[in-house]
């Protein structure tokens, strides 16, 4: 007698895997996350009206597990979205009609969004990645059945026995569906997140947590597909094998981690429609990209700002330099025009070669004819 709410059941769990497959897969097509915001109040509005496709009849009374939907989508977003949520199934449930079309609404619909939107403001996390609490999922869940199941008693014309009866198998079924739901989306959370961390460490250096050489490549290679005139620089310490030799290597740590948030600060990586980039290009070298430069003297302006700020910054330990101070050497690569990365990168590492044999804490643009002679 209770197979179709035991069906509604199976309904709920392979329609959510179905939608959470299909999420995931809208997202990496669209990039679009807001689209999901949009798009989630439909697809419980859809299942709600498939779950009553298939409901259990018993003297006239529709019974089904449409509360389900109604109220996660309502704890999970909020009172706007549960009421959106909620109209086509209230079209329909009019539409259905019969003698409890009024508790059918009430009930049915109103009452899973009210009080899932009412916890929803407790709850206060981001939805698109918060995990769910499954307990206290349950509880309030469990609560809300509680006054579902009293006003069910008390509105509808049957018997305590029947009431008994088929209040078990909601909130068992019912019950079920929602743990269901809540571990598949968090499974998919923790998928997302690990899938983002991993994809973090494959393009950061984990000391300065600075992008790798292999995203910069990446970054700038688009940039110059593009025509978008840009200069290469490349930075290295001075005399940091003295630093590290008298501080110790934890310490020459510390210096790159600084080093790196002294290059993030002097960058510009959101201001312009083109933003710079860095990376670390190993040991205590790195990589700047100047993007949207047509003139030399500007990057040579960028770079000088670089280059002071560093020689200004209380780096602890630094009177063990030979200059009393951390300083660092750059080189310039020219205006990228019709160059390819590798020769901007070479023409970068010869003007530090020439930074360094003028005497260092300097910048150099790459210049063919003032090379020295053994570059
Ligand atoms: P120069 O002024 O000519 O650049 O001299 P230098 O001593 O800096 O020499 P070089 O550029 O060859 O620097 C290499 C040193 O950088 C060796 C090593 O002690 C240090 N180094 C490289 N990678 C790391 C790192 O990850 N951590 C620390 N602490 N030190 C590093
Ligand atoms: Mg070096
Ligand atoms: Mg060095």
């Amino acid at each position: 007698m209770f197979k179709p709410i035991i069906n509604n059941m199976f309904l709920i769990i392979s329609f959510m895997y179905i939608t959470i497959k299909l999420k995931n897969i809208i997202i990496i097509k669209t990039k679009n996350k807001s689209i999901i915001k949009r798009l989630t109040p439909l697809a419980y509005s859809i299942l709600s009206i498939l779950i009553m496709q298939y409901p259990l009849s018993y003297k006239g009374i529709i019974f089904d597990l449409r509360t389900v939907p109604i109220f996660l989508v309502s704890y999970r977003l909020g009172f706007k979205a549960g009421i959106l949520t909620s109209i086509l199934p209230i079209i329909y449930r009019l539409f259905l009609g019969g003698s409890t079309t009024l508790q059918g609404v009430l009930l049915g619909i109103l009452l899973p969004s009210i009080l899932g939107s009412f916890f929803y403001r407790k709850e206060k996390t981001n939805h698109l990645i918060a995990k769910i609490t499954i307990k206290k999922l349950l509880l309030t869940f469990l609560s809300f059945h509680f006054v579902h199941k009293f006003l069910l008693l008390i509105t509808l014309d049957i018997t305590i026995g029947f009431w008994f009866k088929i209040s078990s198998i909601m909130i068992l079924t019912s019950t079920i569906s929602i743990l269901c739901i809540a571990l598949m989306i968090n499974d998919d959370r923790e998928n997302i997140n690990l899938h983002k961390g991993l994809k973090y460490l494959s393009n950061h250096d984990y000391l300065t947590t600075l992008p790798n050489l292999r995203y910069f490549k990446s970054k700038v290679n688009n940039l110059l597909e593009n025509d978008v005139p840009l200069v290469i620089a490349m930075l290295d310490i001075d005399y940091f094998k003295i630093y590290n030799d008298t501080n110790g290597h934890p310490a020459g740590d510390e210096v790159l981690r600084s080093l790196a948030q002294l290059l993030k600060d002097n960058t510009r990586t959101n201001m312009r429609r083109y933003k710079d980039y860095i990376a670390r290009y190993g040991g205590e070298e790195f990589i700047i990209c100047f993007s949207d430069i047509n003139n030399i003297d500007f990057s040579y302006k960028l770079a000088e700002r670089i280059r002071k700020s560093i020689e200004n910054y209380p780096f602890k330990k630094e009177d063990s330099q030979p200059m009393d101070t951390l300083t660092v050497s750059i080189g310039l690569s020219t205006i990228s025009y019709k160059k390819d990365l590798d020769k901007l990168i070479k023409e970068a590492d010869k003007a530090l070669y020439v930074s360094k044999s003028n005497g260092k804490n300097c910048v150099s643009i790459f210049n063919e004819d003032t090379l020295p002679k053994n570059t």
